[in-house]
Protein backbone atom coordinates (compact mmCIF):
# COMPACT_ATOMS: atom_id res chain seq x y z
CA UNK A 1 0.00 0.00 0.00
CA UNK A 2 1.00 3.55 -0.67
CA UNK A 3 1.66 5.40 2.47
CA UNK A 4 1.24 9.47 2.40
CA UNK A 5 4.78 10.07 2.61
CA UNK A 6 5.13 8.38 -0.94
CA UNK A 7 3.26 10.76 -2.22
CA UNK A 8 5.40 13.09 -3.97
CA UNK A 9 4.74 16.90 -3.45
CA UNK A 10 2.15 17.08 -1.15
CA UNK A 11 3.39 20.79 0.31
CA UNK A 12 3.15 23.50 -2.43
CA UNK A 13 4.86 20.77 -5.56
CA UNK A 14 4.27 23.86 -7.66
CA UNK A 15 6.73 25.80 -6.36
CA UNK A 16 8.99 22.81 -5.64
CA UNK A 17 8.49 21.83 -9.16
CA UNK A 18 9.52 25.67 -10.34
CA UNK A 19 13.00 25.29 -7.43
CA UNK A 20 14.26 22.81 -9.32
CA UNK A 21 14.37 23.84 -12.77
CA UNK A 22 16.42 26.38 -12.01
CA UNK A 23 18.48 24.70 -9.51
CA UNK A 24 17.26 25.78 -5.96
CA UNK A 25 15.89 22.94 -4.98
CA UNK A 26 18.72 22.11 -2.23
CA UNK A 27 17.70 20.64 1.16
CA UNK A 28 20.02 22.43 3.61
CA UNK A 29 21.27 20.06 6.43
CA UNK A 30 23.11 22.55 8.83
CA UNK A 31 23.45 26.77 9.36
CA UNK A 32 26.16 27.95 11.06
CA UNK A 33 27.34 32.48 10.19
CA UNK A 34 26.94 32.96 7.18
CA UNK A 35 27.21 29.48 5.40
CA UNK A 36 24.21 26.84 4.54
CA UNK A 37 25.45 23.43 4.26
CA UNK A 38 24.48 20.44 2.32
CA UNK A 39 25.40 17.18 1.82
CA UNK A 40 26.88 16.26 -1.98
CA UNK A 41 26.31 12.85 -3.52
CA UNK A 42 29.10 11.38 -1.64
CA UNK A 43 27.80 12.51 1.54
CA UNK A 44 30.31 15.27 2.51
CA UNK A 45 29.00 18.71 3.51
CA UNK A 46 28.90 21.40 0.81
CA UNK A 47 29.22 24.87 2.51
CA UNK A 48 27.05 27.54 0.74
CA UNK A 49 27.60 31.43 0.92
CA UNK A 50 24.42 32.43 2.58
CA UNK A 51 23.67 36.25 1.28
CA UNK A 52 20.08 35.86 1.27
CA UNK A 53 20.13 35.95 5.22
CA UNK A 54 16.84 34.49 5.76
CA UNK A 55 16.00 37.68 3.40
CA UNK A 56 16.93 39.62 6.56
CA UNK A 57 16.04 37.85 9.23
CA UNK A 58 19.33 36.91 10.60
CA UNK A 59 21.96 40.26 11.69
CA UNK A 60 23.79 37.91 13.84
CA UNK A 61 23.87 34.76 11.35
CA UNK A 62 22.68 31.46 11.24
CA UNK A 63 22.40 29.75 15.03
CA UNK A 64 24.93 32.47 16.94
CA UNK A 65 26.09 30.39 19.52
CA UNK A 66 25.09 32.98 22.36
CA UNK A 67 21.56 32.67 21.04
CA UNK A 68 21.81 29.07 20.74
CA UNK A 69 22.90 29.24 24.30
CA UNK A 70 20.19 31.20 25.27
CA UNK A 71 17.59 28.87 23.50
CA UNK A 72 18.99 25.99 24.49
CA UNK A 73 19.15 26.86 28.58
CA UNK A 74 15.23 28.21 28.41
CA UNK A 75 14.52 24.74 27.06
CA UNK A 76 16.93 23.13 30.03
CA UNK A 77 15.33 24.73 31.91
CA UNK A 78 11.95 24.49 31.46
CA UNK A 79 10.88 27.88 30.33
CA UNK A 80 7.09 28.09 30.11
CA UNK A 81 6.48 28.62 26.68
CA UNK A 82 2.83 28.67 26.13
CA UNK A 83 1.67 30.43 29.33
CA UNK A 84 -1.01 32.83 27.95
CA UNK A 85 -2.66 35.60 29.70
CA UNK A 86 -0.13 35.75 32.61
CA UNK A 87 2.98 38.23 33.82
CA UNK A 88 5.79 37.92 31.05
CA UNK A 89 8.73 40.07 32.37
CA UNK A 90 10.98 39.56 29.30
CA UNK A 91 8.18 41.03 27.00
CA UNK A 92 8.02 43.68 29.31
CA UNK A 93 12.06 44.43 29.13
CA UNK A 94 11.86 43.91 25.13
CA UNK A 95 8.79 46.63 25.05
CA UNK A 96 11.06 49.24 27.01
CA UNK A 97 14.03 48.52 25.09
CA UNK A 98 12.52 49.03 21.85
CA UNK A 99 10.71 52.26 23.57
CA UNK A 100 13.74 53.29 24.75
CA UNK A 101 15.83 52.63 21.33
CA UNK A 102 13.41 54.52 19.19
CA UNK A 103 13.13 57.37 21.10
CA UNK A 104 16.79 57.54 21.03
CA UNK A 105 17.34 57.80 17.32
CA UNK A 106 14.57 59.43 17.06
CA UNK A 107 14.47 62.57 19.10
CA UNK A 108 10.90 61.64 20.80
CA UNK A 109 9.71 62.47 23.93
CA UNK A 110 6.70 60.07 23.83
CA UNK A 111 6.72 56.03 24.53
CA UNK A 112 5.95 53.68 22.68
CA UNK A 113 4.11 50.66 23.82
CA UNK A 114 4.90 47.40 22.03
CA UNK A 115 1.99 44.79 20.63
CA UNK A 116 3.62 41.17 19.93
CA UNK A 117 2.35 38.96 16.94
CA UNK A 118 4.46 36.28 14.86
CA UNK A 119 5.26 36.96 11.75
CA UNK A 120 6.29 40.86 9.35
CA UNK A 121 2.74 40.61 7.85
CA UNK A 122 0.70 39.82 11.29
CA UNK A 123 2.61 42.80 12.73
CA UNK A 124 1.50 45.27 9.93
CA UNK A 125 -2.14 43.38 10.42
CA UNK A 126 -1.98 44.57 14.14
CA UNK A 127 -0.73 48.18 13.22
CA UNK A 128 -3.55 48.08 10.38
CA UNK A 129 -6.17 46.99 13.06
CA UNK A 130 -5.08 49.80 15.98
CA UNK A 131 -4.75 52.65 13.54
CA UNK A 132 -8.68 51.63 12.59
CA UNK A 133 -9.61 51.42 15.91
CA UNK A 134 -8.46 54.43 16.55
CA UNK A 135 -9.86 56.23 13.52
CA UNK A 136 -13.44 54.47 14.71
CA UNK A 137 -13.31 55.51 17.95
CA UNK A 138 -12.19 59.28 16.70
CA UNK A 139 -15.77 58.80 14.60
CA UNK A 140 -17.90 57.79 17.39
CA UNK A 141 -16.13 60.97 19.41
CA UNK A 142 -17.27 63.42 16.78
CA UNK A 143 -20.29 61.69 15.88
CA UNK A 144 -21.17 61.88 19.78
CA UNK A 145 -20.20 65.90 19.68
CA UNK A 146 -22.51 66.69 16.53
CA UNK A 147 -25.01 65.19 18.03
CA UNK A 148 -24.76 67.46 21.04
CA UNK A 149 -24.30 70.15 19.14
CA UNK A 150 -27.47 69.44 17.19
CA UNK A 151 -29.31 69.20 20.79
CA UNK A 152 -28.04 72.19 22.09
CA UNK A 153 -29.10 74.25 18.52
CA UNK A 154 -32.41 72.42 18.63
CA UNK A 155 -32.74 74.20 22.25
CA UNK A 156 -31.80 77.13 21.59
CA UNK A 157 -34.44 77.43 18.08
CA UNK A 158 -37.09 76.15 20.63
CA UNK A 159 -36.47 78.65 23.34
CA UNK A 160 -36.36 81.65 20.55
CA UNK A 161 -32.52 82.15 21.29
CA UNK A 162 -31.57 80.85 17.82
CA UNK A 163 -33.02 81.71 14.20
CA UNK A 164 -32.84 79.56 11.04
CA UNK A 165 -30.51 80.46 8.05
CA UNK A 166 -32.58 82.60 5.92
CA UNK A 167 -33.14 80.69 2.69
CA UNK A 168 -32.99 77.62 3.72
CA UNK A 169 -35.21 75.17 5.73
CA UNK A 170 -37.82 76.77 8.13
CA UNK A 171 -38.38 73.80 10.10
CA UNK A 172 -35.50 72.49 12.35
CA UNK A 173 -36.26 69.24 12.45
CA UNK A 174 -35.94 69.05 8.46
CA UNK A 175 -32.53 70.23 8.52
CA UNK A 176 -31.20 68.54 11.46
CA UNK A 177 -32.75 65.09 8.91
CA UNK A 178 -30.85 66.07 6.05
CA UNK A 179 -28.16 67.08 7.68
CA UNK A 180 -27.96 63.29 9.60
CA UNK A 181 -28.44 61.96 6.40
CA UNK A 182 -25.81 63.56 4.70
CA UNK A 183 -23.29 62.74 7.60
CA UNK A 184 -24.61 59.01 7.49
CA UNK A 185 -23.07 58.29 3.71
CA UNK A 186 -20.39 59.69 4.67
CA UNK A 187 -20.01 58.05 7.70
CA UNK A 188 -20.38 54.95 6.00
CA UNK A 189 -17.66 55.44 3.97
CA UNK A 190 -14.93 52.10 4.24
CA UNK A 191 -11.49 53.66 5.46
CA UNK A 192 -8.39 54.09 3.01
CA UNK A 193 -4.68 52.98 3.08
CA UNK A 194 -2.02 55.09 1.61
CA UNK A 195 1.32 53.43 0.48
CA UNK A 196 3.91 53.72 -2.00
CA UNK A 197 3.77 51.98 -5.21
CA UNK A 198 6.51 49.26 -5.13
CA UNK A 199 5.38 48.74 -1.31
CA UNK A 200 5.66 45.17 -0.12
CA UNK A 201 3.69 44.80 3.51
CA UNK A 202 2.99 41.41 3.68
CA UNK A 203 0.50 38.63 2.02
CA UNK A 204 -1.96 38.09 4.51
CA UNK A 205 -6.00 39.17 3.53
CA UNK A 206 -5.41 42.53 4.91
CA UNK A 207 -2.14 43.50 4.28
CA UNK A 208 -1.85 42.15 0.65
CA UNK A 209 -3.77 45.29 -0.27
CA UNK A 210 -0.93 47.24 0.89
CA UNK A 211 1.46 44.97 -1.26
CA UNK A 212 1.51 47.19 -4.79
CA UNK A 213 2.73 43.92 -6.76
CA UNK A 214 -0.67 43.55 -8.50
CA UNK A 215 0.05 39.25 -8.86
CA UNK A 216 -0.15 39.19 -5.13
CA UNK A 217 -2.57 42.03 -4.19
CA UNK A 218 -5.08 41.29 -7.51
CA UNK A 219 -7.21 38.28 -7.07
CA UNK A 220 -8.00 39.01 -3.25
CA UNK A 221 -9.06 42.83 -4.01
CA UNK A 222 -12.55 42.15 -2.82
CA UNK A 223 -11.21 40.47 0.89
CA UNK A 224 -9.96 43.94 1.97
CA UNK A 225 -10.10 47.58 2.65
CA UNK A 226 -8.39 49.69 -0.59
CA UNK A 227 -5.45 51.33 -0.52
CA UNK A 228 -4.18 53.72 -3.03
CA UNK A 229 -0.39 53.25 -4.21
CA UNK A 230 1.29 56.94 -4.34
CA UNK A 231 3.58 57.07 -7.11
CA UNK A 232 7.62 57.64 -5.34
CA UNK A 233 8.68 60.05 -8.02
CA UNK A 234 6.02 62.80 -7.71
CA UNK A 235 5.92 63.90 -3.89
CA UNK A 236 3.63 66.36 -4.82
CA UNK A 237 0.99 63.21 -5.05
CA UNK A 238 0.90 62.61 -1.43
CA UNK A 239 -0.80 65.77 -0.73
CA UNK A 240 -3.32 65.20 -3.85
CA UNK A 241 -4.10 61.75 -2.78
CA UNK A 242 -4.75 62.61 0.76
CA UNK A 243 -7.12 65.79 -0.81
CA UNK A 244 -9.05 63.20 -2.99
CA UNK A 245 -9.58 61.06 -0.24
CA UNK A 246 -10.64 63.97 2.42
CA UNK A 247 -14.36 63.99 3.52
CA UNK A 248 -16.27 66.18 6.25
CA UNK A 249 -19.22 65.80 8.37
CA UNK A 250 -21.50 68.75 8.94
CA UNK A 251 -22.20 70.33 12.31
CA UNK A 252 -25.40 72.07 13.43
CA UNK A 253 -24.03 74.90 15.38
CA UNK A 254 -25.24 78.46 16.66
CA UNK A 255 -23.23 81.60 16.02
CA UNK A 256 -24.42 84.62 16.59
CA UNK A 257 -27.81 83.70 17.07
CA UNK A 258 -28.16 81.88 13.94
CA UNK A 259 -28.06 78.20 13.20
CA UNK A 260 -24.99 77.37 11.06
CA UNK A 261 -23.53 74.06 9.46
CA UNK A 262 -19.61 73.75 10.06
CA UNK A 263 -17.64 71.28 8.02
CA UNK A 264 -15.39 69.04 10.87
CA UNK A 265 -13.20 66.74 8.85
CA UNK A 266 -13.58 63.24 8.70
CA UNK A 267 -10.97 60.68 8.97
CA UNK A 268 -11.23 58.76 6.02
CA UNK A 269 -7.65 57.95 5.86
CA UNK A 270 -6.72 55.76 8.91
CA UNK A 271 -2.76 55.30 8.17
CA UNK A 272 0.10 55.69 5.59
CA UNK A 273 2.26 53.02 5.95
CA UNK A 274 5.79 53.04 4.16
CA UNK A 275 9.51 51.20 4.45
CA UNK A 276 12.44 53.41 4.28
CA UNK A 277 14.47 51.30 2.47
CA UNK A 278 11.48 49.18 0.21
CA UNK A 279 12.93 45.64 0.10
CA UNK A 280 10.71 43.59 -2.11
CA UNK A 281 10.04 46.55 -4.26
CA UNK A 282 13.80 45.90 -5.36
CA UNK A 283 15.84 47.79 -2.46
CA UNK A 284 14.77 51.19 -2.84
CA UNK A 285 15.42 54.10 -0.59
CA UNK A 286 13.22 56.85 0.04
CA UNK A 287 14.83 60.33 0.13
CA UNK A 288 14.86 62.61 3.04
CA UNK A 289 12.74 64.93 0.97
CA UNK A 290 10.25 62.59 -0.02
CA UNK A 291 10.28 61.12 3.74
CA UNK A 292 9.61 64.91 4.80
CA UNK A 293 6.93 65.38 2.58
CA UNK A 294 4.88 62.40 3.69
CA UNK A 295 5.48 63.28 7.08
CA UNK A 296 4.43 67.14 6.76
CA UNK A 297 1.76 66.05 4.96
CA UNK A 298 0.32 63.13 7.39
CA UNK A 299 0.50 65.95 10.46
CA UNK A 300 -1.19 68.38 8.05
CA UNK A 301 -4.37 65.48 8.02
CA UNK A 302 -3.88 64.02 11.20
CA UNK A 303 -3.23 60.76 9.62
CA UNK A 304 -0.68 58.32 11.49
CA UNK A 305 2.09 56.98 9.66
CA UNK A 306 3.08 53.57 10.12
CA UNK A 307 6.61 52.66 9.51
CA UNK A 308 7.60 49.00 8.19
CA UNK A 309 10.98 48.44 9.36
CA UNK A 310 10.35 44.48 8.89
CA UNK A 311 13.20 43.82 6.75
CA UNK A 312 15.33 47.42 7.40
CA UNK A 313 15.32 47.62 10.92
CA UNK A 314 17.02 46.09 13.39
CA UNK A 315 19.88 47.49 12.95
CA UNK A 316 21.00 46.04 9.29
CA UNK A 317 21.12 49.70 7.88
CA UNK A 318 23.86 50.86 10.97
CA UNK A 319 21.32 52.36 12.70
CA UNK A 320 18.42 50.26 14.77
CA UNK A 321 15.83 52.17 12.70
CA UNK A 322 16.79 52.95 8.77
CA UNK A 323 14.20 55.47 8.99
CA UNK A 324 16.01 57.57 11.86
CA UNK A 325 19.08 57.72 8.86
CA UNK A 326 16.74 59.79 6.50
CA UNK A 327 15.07 62.18 9.67
CA UNK A 328 11.53 60.36 9.45
CA UNK A 329 9.68 59.87 13.10
CA UNK A 330 6.58 57.51 12.65
CA UNK A 331 3.33 57.23 14.96
CA UNK A 332 4.14 53.31 14.63
CA UNK A 333 7.23 51.13 13.92
CA UNK A 334 6.78 47.22 12.75
CA UNK A 335 9.44 45.32 13.90
CA UNK A 336 9.92 41.38 12.77
CA UNK A 337 12.48 39.26 10.75
CA UNK A 338 15.51 38.77 13.10
CA UNK A 339 13.78 40.06 16.31
CA UNK A 340 13.60 36.28 16.52
CA UNK A 341 17.04 36.00 16.23
CA UNK A 342 16.93 33.47 13.78
CA UNK A 343 15.80 30.93 16.28
CA UNK A 344 12.19 32.18 17.18
CA UNK A 345 9.31 33.53 14.73
CA UNK A 346 8.05 36.70 16.76
CA UNK A 347 7.24 41.04 15.74
CA UNK A 348 6.15 43.43 17.38
CA UNK A 349 4.35 46.82 16.40
CA UNK A 350 4.83 49.81 18.48
CA UNK A 351 2.46 52.80 18.36
CA UNK A 352 3.34 56.65 20.06
CA UNK A 353 1.66 56.61 23.57
CA UNK A 354 -0.11 59.97 22.04
CA UNK A 355 -1.89 57.30 19.52
CA UNK A 356 -2.40 54.58 21.24
CA UNK A 357 -5.53 52.94 22.23
CA UNK A 358 -5.17 50.63 25.19
CA UNK A 359 -8.59 49.10 23.84
CA UNK A 360 -6.79 47.55 21.48
CA UNK A 361 -5.62 44.95 23.99
CA UNK A 362 -9.21 43.51 24.99
CA UNK A 363 -9.71 43.16 21.30
CA UNK A 364 -6.55 41.51 19.70
CA UNK A 365 -4.36 38.51 20.67
CA UNK A 366 -3.04 35.65 19.43
CA UNK A 367 -2.24 32.12 21.03
CA UNK A 368 1.43 32.03 19.90
CA UNK A 369 2.15 36.20 20.44
CA UNK A 370 4.58 37.18 23.13
CA UNK A 371 5.24 33.69 24.05
CA UNK A 372 7.93 32.34 26.55
CA UNK A 373 10.48 31.42 24.12
CA UNK A 374 10.45 34.22 21.49
CA UNK A 375 10.53 37.34 24.32
CA UNK A 376 13.80 35.93 25.93
CA UNK A 377 15.76 35.33 22.64
CA UNK A 378 13.98 39.33 20.90
CA UNK A 379 15.56 40.00 24.53
CA UNK A 380 18.72 38.29 23.57
CA UNK A 381 19.11 39.51 20.26
CA UNK A 382 17.81 43.47 21.32
CA UNK A 383 21.08 43.40 24.32
CA UNK A 384 23.31 41.82 21.59
CA UNK A 385 22.49 44.71 19.18
CA UNK A 386 22.92 47.00 22.49
CA UNK A 387 26.03 45.55 24.01
CA UNK A 388 29.37 48.20 23.67
CA UNK A 389 27.48 51.38 22.59
CA UNK A 390 25.50 49.69 20.41
CA UNK A 391 28.99 48.56 18.50
CA UNK A 392 27.11 45.97 15.91
CA UNK A 393 25.16 49.15 13.97
CA UNK A 394 28.74 50.71 13.95
CA UNK A 395 29.67 46.70 12.32
CA UNK A 396 26.89 46.60 10.00
CA UNK A 397 27.43 50.43 8.45
CA UNK A 398 31.25 49.52 8.06
CA UNK A 399 30.70 45.93 6.73
CA UNK A 400 27.57 47.42 4.09
CA UNK A 401 30.17 49.56 3.16
CA UNK A 402 33.09 47.38 2.16
CA UNK A 403 29.97 44.92 0.50
CA UNK A 404 28.80 48.06 -1.29
CA UNK A 405 31.98 48.83 -2.48
CA UNK A 406 32.42 44.97 -4.09
CA UNK A 407 29.26 45.11 -5.27
CA UNK A 408 30.18 48.77 -7.41
CA UNK A 409 33.59 47.34 -8.42
CA UNK A 410 31.01 44.39 -10.35
CA UNK A 411 29.09 47.46 -11.94
CA UNK A 412 32.33 49.15 -12.82
CA UNK A 413 33.50 46.12 -14.65
CA UNK A 414 30.34 45.60 -15.99
CA UNK A 415 28.32 48.98 -17.02
CA UNK A 416 26.51 47.32 -19.57
CA UNK A 417 25.26 44.26 -17.59
CA UNK A 418 24.70 45.50 -13.68
CA UNK A 419 22.87 48.81 -13.67
CA UNK A 420 22.85 49.91 -10.30
CA UNK A 421 23.40 48.51 -6.70
CA UNK A 422 21.44 50.13 -4.04
CA UNK A 423 20.58 49.88 -0.43
CA UNK A 424 21.88 51.29 2.74
CA UNK A 425 24.33 49.10 5.27
CA UNK A 426 23.64 45.19 5.32
CA UNK A 427 20.66 45.66 3.02
CA UNK A 428 21.91 45.68 -0.14
CA UNK A 429 20.74 45.14 -3.98
CA UNK A 430 22.11 45.12 -7.59
CA UNK A 431 20.02 45.71 -10.39
CA UNK A 432 20.41 44.66 -14.20
CA UNK A 433 19.84 45.85 -17.32
CA UNK A 434 17.19 44.56 -19.05
CA UNK A 435 17.95 41.41 -21.23
CA UNK A 436 14.75 40.79 -22.67
CA UNK A 437 16.94 41.31 -26.08
CA UNK A 438 19.14 38.33 -25.30
CA UNK A 439 20.30 36.13 -27.67
CA UNK A 440 20.44 33.84 -24.79
CA UNK A 441 16.88 31.89 -24.88
CA UNK A 442 16.92 30.74 -21.56
CA UNK A 443 18.02 34.76 -20.34
CA UNK A 444 15.75 36.38 -22.88
CA UNK A 445 12.65 34.51 -21.81
CA UNK A 446 13.38 34.48 -18.07
CA UNK A 447 13.58 38.37 -18.38
CA UNK A 448 10.44 38.30 -20.23
CA UNK A 449 8.52 36.49 -17.43
CA UNK A 450 10.46 38.53 -14.76
CA UNK A 451 11.70 35.25 -13.51
CA UNK A 452 15.33 35.69 -14.35
CA UNK A 453 16.63 36.72 -11.56
CA UNK A 454 16.06 33.10 -10.12
CA UNK A 455 17.42 31.52 -12.82
CA UNK A 456 20.81 33.86 -11.79
CA UNK A 457 20.70 32.63 -8.33
CA UNK A 458 20.43 29.08 -9.42
CA UNK A 459 23.59 29.27 -11.49
CA UNK A 460 25.21 31.21 -8.54
CA UNK A 461 24.29 28.39 -5.77
CA UNK A 462 25.40 25.62 -8.55
CA UNK A 463 28.30 26.86 -9.81
CA UNK A 464 29.64 29.26 -6.88
CA UNK A 465 27.92 27.90 -4.35
CA UNK A 466 26.29 30.99 -3.05
CA UNK A 467 22.90 31.61 -2.48
CA UNK A 468 21.13 34.76 -3.25
CA UNK A 469 18.20 35.37 -4.72
CA UNK A 470 15.66 38.31 -7.00
CA UNK A 471 13.82 40.52 -4.87
CA UNK A 472 9.99 39.50 -5.06
CA UNK A 473 8.58 41.97 -6.76
CA UNK A 474 11.92 43.58 -8.93
CA UNK A 475 12.82 40.30 -10.86
CA UNK A 476 15.94 42.02 -12.29
CA UNK A 477 17.42 42.84 -8.74
CA UNK A 478 19.31 40.39 -6.58
CA UNK A 479 19.32 40.99 -2.99
CA UNK A 480 22.20 41.26 -0.23
CA UNK A 481 21.24 41.01 3.33
CA UNK A 482 24.25 38.58 5.10
CA UNK A 483 25.03 39.22 8.91
CA UNK A 484 26.97 41.43 10.20
CA UNK A 485 30.18 38.75 10.95
CA UNK A 486 30.27 39.23 7.12
CA UNK A 487 34.47 38.28 6.31
CA UNK A 488 36.38 40.20 3.73
CA UNK A 489 36.86 36.40 2.12
CA UNK A 490 33.09 36.19 1.59
CA UNK A 491 32.36 39.57 0.21
CA UNK A 492 34.96 38.63 -2.09
CA UNK A 493 33.66 35.39 -3.24
CA UNK A 494 30.40 37.01 -3.48
CA UNK A 495 32.07 39.69 -5.97
CA UNK A 496 34.08 36.92 -7.79
CA UNK A 497 30.16 34.94 -7.95
CA UNK A 498 28.82 38.06 -9.29
CA UNK A 499 31.14 38.63 -11.87
CA UNK A 500 30.78 35.45 -13.60
CA UNK A 501 27.05 36.27 -13.76
CA UNK A 502 28.00 39.43 -15.31
CA UNK A 503 30.29 37.63 -17.69
CA UNK A 504 27.66 35.03 -18.46
CA UNK A 505 25.46 38.02 -19.28
CA UNK A 506 27.73 39.91 -21.13
CA UNK A 507 28.78 36.73 -23.62
CA UNK A 508 25.13 36.26 -23.73
CA UNK A 509 26.43 32.64 -22.91
CA UNK A 510 23.55 29.66 -22.56
CA UNK A 511 25.43 26.34 -22.48
CA UNK A 512 27.33 28.08 -18.55
CA UNK A 513 24.25 29.66 -17.26
CA UNK A 514 22.51 26.41 -17.44
CA UNK A 515 25.51 23.94 -17.03
CA UNK A 516 24.30 22.08 -20.39
N1 LIG B 1 6.99 44.04 5.30
C1 LIG B 1 8.21 44.02 4.74
C2 LIG B 1 8.90 45.32 4.48
C3 LIG B 1 8.82 42.81 4.41
O1 LIG B 1 10.02 42.81 3.83
C4 LIG B 1 8.13 41.61 4.69
C5 LIG B 1 8.74 40.27 4.35
N2 LIG B 1 9.57 40.23 3.27
C6 LIG B 1 6.88 41.68 5.29
C7 LIG B 1 6.33 42.92 5.57
C8 LIG B 1 6.11 40.43 5.64
O2 LIG B 1 6.75 39.74 6.64
P1 LIG B 1 6.45 38.16 6.85
O3 LIG B 1 7.04 37.46 5.67
O4 LIG B 1 7.14 37.83 8.14
O5 LIG B 1 4.98 38.03 6.94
Amino acid sequence: MKSISDEPGISEPYLLGFLTSVGLDVEYTRAEGNTLFFRGEDGEEVPVLDAAGGYGSLIFGHNHPELVARARRLLDEGAPVNAQFSRNSCAQQVAALLSGIVRRETGSTETYAAIFANSGAEAIEAAVKHAELDRVLQVQALVAELAEHTAAARAAVEAGEAALPAGGHQDFEALAEEVSRANAVVGSRPPVFLTLEGSFHGKLVGSVQLTHNTAYRTPFGALANRARFVPLDRPSAVGEIIAEESAALRDIVVRDGVVTLVERPFPLVAAFLLEPIQGEGGIVPLTREFAATVRRECDAAGIPLVIDEIQSGMGRTGAFLASSLIGLRGDYYVLAKSLGGGLAKTSAMLVRSGRYRHEFELVHSSTFAKDGFSTPIALKVLEMLEADGGRAYGIARERGARLAEALEGVRADFPDVVKEVRGKGLMLGLEFHDQSESSSDTVRDGARSGLLGYTLSGYLLREHRVRTFPTASAGNTLRFAPSIHLTDGEIERLADALRAVASVLRDEDEKRLTGG
